[in-house]
């Protein structure tokens, strides 16, 4: 007996620790979300089951038929729910379609409240089981503790995950602790056009009186540590064409008098990288940001599997060996990348043909502060200088066809710190603070047109498969992403409260 009772007491003390930090009122939502599963995962698999798939246009109607359903969940919560309309969008054959319209939803006016605005996404990249699935892509299957199904991650999970949080805020008749706004668009997978418009043409209105924004639509690094992400890099394309007469040529009877563009076009592209991946264009590391002790550390605690991230490359080895080093050269420091010759013959077997007109592309990746306009001279001045020693007769040709600056967030304003510890009460950890490597022009394009705090705030782990084939979120990721937004919530206010009753103090003084 008294074994039991101590069994009985030991468990219990252990059930504490382990949500030590969690609050009575969090304990009540935590277990609200538990008792709840089963209807989270129906919605989820009513969502999923929703061929949503924004790249091809024959399925419009279902991407539109999603964001009404999303629509009228919202309402239900008591949202105010507005479709922006999106106009048309012209198809290859001349004909125009009209575009899934974006949500817009509002739920609570308290001006004593922060105002938390969460962006995501509800179309999703197209899926066959044909494809090497498993499981029908849009039949939700649970298996391993995972749940399967195209958009179980990418994006309706997450998007879910928030809205349950809201709804139980609601069910358990609790006071909100916060405002919220909602903006969730079904064109994402084909790169939101209409969305950048509609935030410049709804900033006076919609946004100007949300605090935050939080965007979840990212993953974490690894499969175990939760992450928050602050920094994405830009990029600039370059083009450069080398072009020498009229037609292509034939090298057994012009092989050996001409200069040939392809050469010179190697020359170029050759001056660009060295073999430590060093970029050797003049003055293109001046306005990187120097990396202070606080970065450091960061990268220091970020768990990543080096080992891991090679297989998945295929290649044998990296430039760098220790983790930090990987970590900063795919985040903090800019890349270049030479992605192709445009006009060179790359057919199998031989053509022995001189091409005549050649155009090299490649891309640098940008990190603060490095500047586009600034970036743009210095290559092109660069690739002159280097043609003009040629003294080739052909005549060299640079443009850049794309750029997008570089994203990167103060991590010890109110949103990040509301964050780490909605983090550390539901995973009992920090998180790792991550950037991304790629260009996300989202949470940039939200942060310059509304100026306010931006925050990418993943909930699925590593290996989700997004875009690919059996892509999944865990059943774990699910619900302790409910959880971590719920608390996240109640966090986000309290510290809001301090910061303006603080600022009360300062004015009253
Ligand atoms: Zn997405």
């Amino acid at each position: 007996m008294i074994l039991i009772v101590s069994v009985v007491m030991l468990l219990l003390e252990a059930g504490r620790s382990s949500s030590s930090s969690a609050s009575g009122l969090e304990n009540q939502i935590f277990q609200y979300i538990d008792l709840h599963q089963n209807e989270f995962i129906k919605i989820l698999k009513e969502w999923v089951a929703v061929e949503s798939d924004s790249v091809q246009p024959r399925l419009t109607q279902e991407v539109t038929r999603m964001m009404e359903i999303a629509a009228a969940r919202l309402q239900a919560l008591g949202a105010t729910v507005e479709l922006a309309q999106l106009g048309t969008s012209q198809l290859p054959d001349g004909q125009s379609l009209l575009l899934p319209p974006l949500i817009l939803a509002e739920l609570g006016k308290d001006p004593q409240k922060p105002t938390v605005c969460f962006y995501g996404h509800l179309d999703v990249q197209p899926a066959k089981k044909e494809d090497g699935w498993e499981t029908d892509p849009y039949t939700l299957t649970e298996s391993d503790g995972n749940l399967y199904g195209r958009g179980a991650s990418d994006n309706k999970g997450p998007v879910l995950a928030w809205i349950n949080a809201v709804e139980t805020f609601k069910a358990l008749k609790l006071d909100m602790p916060v405002n919220f706004k909602f903006i969730i668009e079904g064109l994402e997978e084909v790169g939101s056009p209409g969305l950048e418009k509609l935030i410049k043409d709804k900033n006076q209105l919609f946004f100007s009186d949300v605090d935050y924004i939080v965007i979840s639509d990212n993953l974490w690094l690894s499969n175990r540590k939760p992450a928050l992400t602050y920094g994405t890099r830009g990029s600039i394309c370059f083009f450069v064409e080398v072009q020498g007469g009229e037609r292509d040529l034939h090298s057994g009877t012009f092989g050996g008098i001409i200069h040939e563009p392809i050469t010179d076009l190697i020359a170029l592209l050759d001056s660009l990288v060295d073999i430590s991946g060093r970029i050797l264009i003049p003055g293109i590391y001046d306005d990187v940001s120097i990396l202070t002790e606080e970065e450091k550390k960061l990268y220091e605690s970020v768990e990543f599997d080096v080992e891991g991230h090679k297989n998945i490359s295929g290649v044998k080895k990296f430039l760098y060996d220790n983790k930090e080093e990987i970590l900063m050269n795919m985040w903090r420091y800019p890349s270049l990348s030479i992605h192709g010759i445009e006009g060179a013959f790359h057919e199998p077997g031989i053509k022995t043909v001189i091409p005549i007109r050649v155009i090299g592309k490649f891309s640098i990746r940008l990190v603060p502060h490095m500047n586009i306009s600034i970036v743009e001279h210095q290559v092109k001045q660069y690739l002159e200088d280097i043609f003009s020693k040629r003294s080739s007769p052909n005549k060299l040709m640079v443009s850049v066809p794309l750029s997008a600056v570089p994203w990167l967030a103060d991590i010890n304003n109110t949103l990040y710190t509301a964050a780490k510890g909605a983090i550390k009460t539901v995973f009992g950890q920090d998180p790792d603070m991550i950037r991304d490597g790629s260009t996300i022009p989202i949470a940039r394009m939200f942060q310059n047109i509304t100026k306010k705090s931006v925050m990418m705030f993943p909930i699925g782990d590593a290996d989700a498969g997004e875009h690919s084939q059996n892509e999944k979120i865990s059943r774990s990721n699910y619900f302790q992403g409910t959880k971590l937004f719920a608390t996240f919530f109640l966090e986000i206010a309290k510290l809001h409260e301090q910061l303006q009753e603080a600022s009360t103090m300062k004015t009253t003084n």
